[in-house]
């Protein structure tokens, strides 16, 4: 035989290795669907389940130390390592006790929508090689901003997560704008101390870290002053410094405050500035009828940001951006090969047609996103979701009345979404903040449930937000009990 041929055969031998036939397959995701149950199961159980488990020292990390081999292992040997040794780790974020980051859950249909995908491996980036997957992200994309309040002209995308999201609102604000690079040190953005780290970071990102930033003063509930952004805005003008844009946002992680939208809005237009609203937390709260009033100018905003892994449960990993004028998407991800004339045709072409995903993102090669939220959406229904958020709003409402009335714990300000800061006043300013610092540690340490603490004005304080669609109220109830434990211990240390 032919040395070529010869060579062919030993390789496809191999090759073929890579493509279990169907029987294999059916064994294959037994194990790992085996395991999901597995899991599943064992959140359901037993109060005293630790959430929060320490990192092991880095030298006895089994993974670190598990080499890669040539020739392979069997599923169910590397499934067992990595259940006794990587998912047990760190927080449970899928565990009804899991208060600490702003996180959904990890719905099972989405999860098997993300499965199945994966498995076809569609492009969805050009609409010719996917055009109705590219459609049914397009069909979400529009369900979304009908909830805000968007016209046809708008475009958006389904995105890896809320941060890249924030990172294409910027791009398409400043290229909307027509600033160049040596603008930046005189144009100026808008946004409160509790703006997310993330919208600094995606402006670095952009090589935008010399725009200059202005911390406009919030309310006594947490929200961005809108009257006070008008006077910034109006001396940054009389300084000769060029006004950009405002980064609202509708739910803030630390305090799920909303922002006075409406009113943001009207200054905002006023002025001729981009306004940015980021609704990657509370966006999705906007289907709760008690609540929708706050979200009231959200449709005036230039562009959006949500996240389907947070206010709609699914896995992380599928954010959302909304831009109202969808052209204007459009103009900001063209390839550098376009000229100026070429982009103006494009723009008409894509006005009249569709665009394809990758002209809106800048992304190339991406996963069909569609089906991980689709597939939830119609299984149950948009009402479900609805009422899980509403349940989760009157979770937190049901937690600051149970903690309030625990000795020495304050809430200052009342929750508005989800989110409920609170701390216990030893009446000493010297040690309050060493109080909930320990507070804070014994129960991370206590390990049933995972909260998180935030310095606000200088004030240590507890928080947790309630978003898990898993957590009900006997998993407040719970969250009570273990608080009230802790700090009676805390209490004793500091003979209070
Ligand atoms: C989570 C979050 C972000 C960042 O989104 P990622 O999906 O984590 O990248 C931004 N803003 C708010 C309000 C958030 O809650």
């Amino acid at each position: 035989m032919d040395t070529l041929e010869k060579k062919l055969e030993e390789l496809e031998e191999i090759s073929m290795t890579l493509e279990p036939d169907s029987e294999e397959r059916m064994r294959l995701t037994q194990c790992v669907n085996a395991k999901a149950e597995k899991f599943l199961k064992g959140l359901a159980e037993s109060e005293s389940k630790k959430v929060v488990v320490k990192a092991k020292d880095k030298s006895s990390s089994v993974v670190l130390n598990t080499p890669f081999s040539d020739d392979g292992t069997d599923i169910e040997e590397l499934m067992d390592l990595y259940e006794d040794n990587v998912q047990y780790s760190g927080i449970c974020q899928a565990h009804a006790m899991s208060m600490s980051l702003v996180h959904g859950g990890g719905l099972y249909v989405s999860a098997l929508g993300r499965y199945y995908t994966s498995v076809l491996d569609q492009c969805t980036g050009a609409l010719f090689n996917a055009p109705e997957g590219a459609r049914l992200e397009k069909s979400l994309i529009s369900w979304a901003a009908s909830l805000i309040g968007y016209q046809e002209e708008h475009a958006g995308t389904l995105t890896s997560g809320g941060t890249s999201s924030i990172i294409i609102a910027i791009a398409t604000a400043r290229d909307s704008m027509k600033l160049k690079a040596r603008d930046f040190e005189r144009c100026v953005v808008y946004m409160t101390e509790l703006c997310h780290f993330s919208f600094a970071k995606a402006m670095r990102l952009l090589s935008m870290h010399d725009v200059i930033v202005r911390d406009v003063p919030m309310n006594d509930n947490m929200e961005m002053d809108a009257s006070k952004l008008r006077d910034l805005i109006e001396k940054d003008k009389e300084r000769g410094l060029r006004p950009f844009l405002v980064a609202a946002s509708a739910g803030t992680a630390i305090h799920g405050s909303v922002d006075p939208l409406e009113r943001i809005a009207d200054v905002v237009e006023q002025h001729n500035l981009w306004l940015h609203i980021d609704a990657i937390y509370g966006g999705f709260f906007v289907l709760v009828d008690d609540v929708k009033h706050l979200f009231k100018g959200m449709e005036k905003a230039d562009s959006v940001s949500m996240a389907a892994h947070k206010g709609l449960f699914l896995p992380n990993g599928c954010g959302m951006i909304l831009v109202k004028d969808g052209l204007k998407l459009f103009r900001s991800n063209v390839t550098p090969s376009e000229t100026e004339t070429n982009i103006t045709s494009l723009s008409n072409t894509a006005k009249s047609e569709e665009f394809s995903l990758f002209q809106i993102s800048f992304e190339c090669t991406r996963p069909e996103r569609g089906l991980q939220l689709w597939l939830p959406l119609k299984v149950f229904g948009v009402k479900a979701f609805a009422a899980c958020l509403e349940e989760k709003i009157f979770l937190a409402k049901y937690f600051h009345q149970k903690i309030i009335v625990l000795e020495g714990f304050m809430v200052d300000v009342a929750p508005v979404l989800s989110v409920v800061v609170f701390y216990y006043d030893t009446k000493n300013d010297k040690n309050r903040n060493q109080f909930n610092e320990d507070l804070q540690n014994r129960i991370t340490e206590d390990g049933r449930v995972s909260m998180s603490s935030v310095s606000i004005k200088g004030k240590f304080c507890l928080r947790i937000c309630v978003l898990n669609f898993r957590t009900h109220r006997e998993h407040i109830d719970l969250a009570i009990k273990i608080i009230e434990e802790n700090a009676t211990h805390v209490r004793k240390n500091y003979g209070l």
